[in-house]
């Protein structure tokens, strides 16, 4: 910054839009979605500001409507990826030196363009792709998208503002240079605002990035890099590559100058990447940063003072929205015996009235799963348990893949607590209960906390102030977002800044200051105003 200390806006959360029938929203958004199913896109490989189509490629269909083609992406061969490596490389000399508001102006900018022209064009995209609902789609691929955007533009600042004591004989300068090479930033399918994010934020802070989109995404993913062209992004800071993961995952580690990994997704894929990171240290330039934020278990235990009705809701909407297909949805929960028949009653009423079909078709509260692999593992595991003594199914059920890839929101109740339900991350809309004895709270809080290797989300319910500092003393290191009489889902940017611990990731909070501390590295300069021309010391005599 040359000529002022320049203050940004403030950053306040994206109100989210109601689409109720008739509103003119819905409307927009009903046509953009007709008029995107209607067409095809072609997504080619972005590398250096342009657009590069290998030929080798693999068409995208929505989940509901597997039968239905939106178009097709192309694949990166290894080449495309060390020229993408290559040229984030040369950007990144115009890049890093570019004034912090630059970058700044850019990214608010992108989150305008969200806010206003691309918003139906990114929620009907999230739709298609993810079989998001209009509602789920909003407050992901609109909303929390450019709360990101916003939020990371006043925490840059806040953190540059960070700067040590000097005296007068001396000034102490803080610069929080970007990291030395380039980012890898890898994206999961199920947020469209996570997979921009990634990218953005380490772009954001001065880094050059080479973004690896979730086939299932892809789609979706092509509106956020057209976002990033017109906000301004200079060609060679954010390179968008297509292809097998593991190839273009090993190219990316095999270079000197990676940097730092931004990952979001499952947990045996984080593990095997921190590995080779491992294998390959000795050829870096800089200790890489590892951020990820993988898996969950995430869990609802109530005590028998909770309101029956208030749990069976945040079981409905914590467990089922977007199919259960959110890294924070409830998947376990454990219900206090005298008050589970009312909660079952109340939970059992709410899903009879879920209706499952097309986004399309804004009255479905359920849509499809991702994918015919999650599909397929989704019906194993309900196959399973109607088939187990140890359990059973209390709502739900069923199953169908002819037109979509459609699960029926399905409640298992277990007597066994490490039933494989109750332990195994699922990603799909199936809940397990376990009902335990009233008199066995703090039994059950120790099982809640022993029973899974995740610890990402949770959430507590009761009416008793002693018994609920109880969960929350017991249950400290069992949930990076903990939430107390309410769905451990739907964290908002710069309200509850988001992560996980144990095999849920590093932790490192999206969506706050602290995620953006881990793309930078802090040089410290001392500037010594009289330098001393004599090496005694007044002790010396
Ligand atoms: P995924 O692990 O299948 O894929 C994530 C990304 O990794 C994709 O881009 C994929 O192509 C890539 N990938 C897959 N195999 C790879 C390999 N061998 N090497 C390198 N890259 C590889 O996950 P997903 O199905 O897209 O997302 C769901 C998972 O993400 C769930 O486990 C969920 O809990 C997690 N998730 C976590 C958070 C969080 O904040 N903790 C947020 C969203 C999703």
């Amino acid at each position: 910054m040359g000529k002022g200390f320049f203050e940004v806006p403030i950053a306040v959360n994206e109100p989210v839009w109601g689409y109720a029938p008739g509103s003119p929203e819905r409307q927009t958004v009903s046509d953009t979605y007709k008029e995107m199913y209607n067409s095809t896109i072609d997504v080619p490989l972005y590398i250096n500001g342009e657009h590069i189509s290998t030929g080798n490629t693999a068409t995208m269909s929505p989940p509901h409507d597997h039968q239905h083609v939106l178009g097709s992406y192309h694949k990166a061969e290894k080449s495309h990826i060390e020229q993408a490596i290559a040229t984030a490389l040369e950007a990144r000399k115009k890049w890093a030196q570019m004034p912090w508001e630059q970058r700044a102006a850019i990214f608010l900018r992108a989150a305008e363009l969200i806010a206003g022209p691309y918003r139906a064009k990114i929620n009907a995209a999230t739709m298609l792709a993810q079989s998001k609902t209009i509602h789920q789609a909003e407050i992901d691929a609109a909303c929390e998208l450019i709360d990101f955007l916003r939020f990371n533009v006043q925490f840059m600042t806040e953190i540059y503002h960070e700067q040590p004591e000097s005296t007068s004989g001396a000034w102490n300068r803080l610069e929080y240079r970007p990291l030395e090479g380039f980012i890898y930033a890898i994206t999961p399918f199920n947020f469209t605002a996570i997979s921009a994010n990634l990218p953005a934020s380490a772009a954001l802070m001065g880094n050059v990035v080479v973004w690896k989109p979730s086939d299932s995404q892809v789609y979706s993913a092509k509106v956020i890099l057209d976002v990033f062209k017109e906000a301004g992004v200079p060609p060679g800071v954010i390179n968008m590559v297509m292809g097998d993961p593991v190839m273009i995952t090993d190219t990316v580690l095999a270079s000197p100058d990676f940097s730092g990994l931004h990952f979001t997704g499952s947990t045996h894929v984080f593990k095997d990447i921190w590995q080779k990171i491992g294998t390959n240290i000795h050829n870096y330039k800089t200790y890489p940063r590892i951020v990820g934020e993988t898996g969950g278990k995430d869990f609802i235990v109530a005590h028998k003072s909770s309101n029956p009705k208030q749990v069976a809701t945040a079981i409905a909407r914590g467990a089922f929205e977007f199919q259960g297909q959110k890294c924070s949805a409830a998947s376990r929960c454990y219900i206090s015996k005298s008050i589970w028949n009312d909660v079952e009653k109340h939970l059992k009423a709410d899903l009879a009235s879920f209706t499952m079909g097309s986004p399309e078709d804004m009255s479905n509260f359920i849509t499809a799963v991702i994918h015919e692999g999650s599909f397929d593992k989704l019906a194993s595991y309900i196959d399973g348990a109607k088939a187990d003594a140890n359990a059973e199914i209390v709502a739900g059920g069923n199953y169908d893949k002819s037109k979509g890839y459609f699960i029926e929101p399905t409640v298992i109740k277990t007597n066994d607590p490490k039933y494989t339900t109750m332990c195994t991350e699922l990603f799909g809309p199936v809940v397990t209960i376990y009902v335990f004895e009233d008199d066995a709270w703090e039994e059950t809080l120790h099982l809640v906390d022993e029973t899974s290797e995740y610890a990402l989300t949770g959430a507590v319910f009761s009416e008793d102030r002693y018994e609920l500092e109880k969960g929350i003393k017991i249950l400290e290191n069992a949930a990076g977002n903990f939430y107390v009489n309410d769905k451990p889902t739907g964290a908002v940017v710069g309200q509850q800044p988001f992560g996980g611990a144990r095999a849920s990731g590093t932790n490192d909070k999206a969506g706050s200051k602290l995620n953006l501390y881990r793309w930078v590295s802090p040089r410290m300069i001392k500037e010594t105003f009289v330098s001393p021309t004599d090496y005694r010391y007044p002790f010396l005599g």
